[in-house]
């Protein structure tokens, strides 16, 4: 049928977004049985109110700082006050040597990576992703004519493998997207796997003859459990640029904040700080958005409570198990990433009977799993138990 939108965004509205189209199911089961009767583990959107601090920050922000300068335009690559924050908090935290000058201010993690790809592809241009993967890549790799090459998944503890990631490696790669802890096995990448990745990429550099990117998309880099840590990955790869965001470190995904840091020893540094800049102005972002810039950095040192996060992946990990599940206990960041007996969208539709709205892994480019995102009141996890107990009864479990 005749249509005058581009071919392209006809496409996807012909196919949007697993997650999206959960979320709206979650919405209308909701109307009509309740809210409090639906167990909607399908959306990262953070359950848990920003700190305190950030409440406060607004407030000082809005009080003391000139209205001009807190709701002007500013440098595209943000409020250089603010740049420095970041690039002081960073130090402190990994030992780096950042200044102002690597730092971008960018709309959350997607404005992060959108910036940034836009910055480095030509069309055809490859970048490889590590199935399972957080799906929008595929898109923002699409806005700028990239070409995504999937690597393949490497379970059961899902550490890639880099061996499976530099047979994706070609000529024509551009870069790597990491993210860890991961969205959705809820895995952290450990040093030994960082370091394999950052020796076969330093190997094809230089098969090559050019740069190959590491792209750290890093929202959950503070939600870990048991002390676990993340590695800072500039130290293991020179070519890294990191992306961050606030959205779920702060439990504020509707501000839009995030930013990029852009080491000075990557390869065409300063050309890639200066079209990061440059991108953001001309994808119609222009800056991050000013008042949570100047909020944010009062607030470097704030988290959000990741003890209740905690709190619900011990209650759901042992209730799946206790129901016979086979799941693994997450190190970071607030999903659950469960191997499904049946295959994983007939495995949604029977937990829909249950009112529970969980994501197929076929949505990560991973089928034979479900997502399960935890970042949900308590009482919605120990509402969804007795329906998983059913499921898995049902399953012949
Ligand atoms: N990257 C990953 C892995 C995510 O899970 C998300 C959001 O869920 C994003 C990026 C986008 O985050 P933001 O809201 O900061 O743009």
């Amino acid at each position: 049928m005749a249509h005058n939108i581009s071919e392209r965004m006809f496409g996807l509205t012909q196919n949007n977004s697993t997650v999206r189209e959960m979320f709206e199911e979650g919405n209308r089961l909701a109307a009509l049985y309740g809210r409090e009767n639906v167990y909607d583990f399908s959306i990262g959107n953070p359950n848990f109110p920003a700190p305190e601090k950030v409440k406060d920050a607004v407030f000082d922000v809005l009080n003391n700082e000139p209205s001009t300068m807190v709701h002007g335009y500013m440098s595209t690559a943000g409020y250089p006050d603010v740049c420095a924050a970041v690039a002081g908090s960073l130090n402190n935290r990994f030992g780096t040597a950042f200044d102002a000058h690597n730092i971008v201010m960018t709309a959350g993690a997607a404005g992060s990576l959108n910036v940034i790809l836009k910055t480095l592809l030509n069309p055809g241009d490859e970048v490889v992703v590590i199935a399972p993967y957080f799906l929008e890549y595929g898109n923002y790799v699409a806005n700028y004519n990239g070409v995504l090459v999937v690597a393949p998944p490497n379970a059961p503890d899902f550490q890639p493998d880099a061996e499976a990631i530099g047979k994706a490696l070609t000529s024509k790669t551009k870069a790597v997207i990491v993210n860890s802890p991961n969205n959705p096995t809820g895995v952290i990448y450990s040093e030994e796997t960082i370091k394999r990745i950052a020796a076969v990429l330093e190997a094809k550099q230089k098969e090559f003859g050019h740069a190959i990117y590491i792209l750290s998309d890093e929202p959950y880099r503070e939600l870990t459990y048991d002390g676990a840590e993340v590695p800072w990955l500039t130290k293991f790869y020179r070519n890294t640029i990191v992306g961050y965001s606030w959205s779920k470190s702060l439990s504020l995904p509707g501000e839009r904040i995030g930013y990029l840091v852009i080491p000075s020893e990557a390869d065409d540094s300063s050309l890639i700080i200066d079209a990061a800049a440059i991108a953001n102005r001309i994808m119609g972002f222009v800056n991050a958005p000013s008042l949570m810039q100047r909020v944010v950095m009062h607030c470097l040192d704030e988290r959000t409570d990741i003890g209740s996060y905690d709190n619900n992946r011990k209650m759901l990990y042992a209730g799946l198990k206790d129901a016979g599940f086979e799941c693994a206990y997450p190190q970071g960041a607030f999903y659950m990433w469960v191997k499904t007996p049946c295959e994983d969208k007939e495995f949604c539709r029977l937990a829909k009977k249950y009112n529970i709205l969980v994501v197929p892994g076929s949505s990560f480019a991973c089928p034979g799993y479900v997502r399960i995102a935890y970042c949900v009141s308590s009482k919605t996890i120990e509402g969804s138990l007795p329906g998983f107990k059913k499921l898995a009864e049902e399953l012949s479990l």
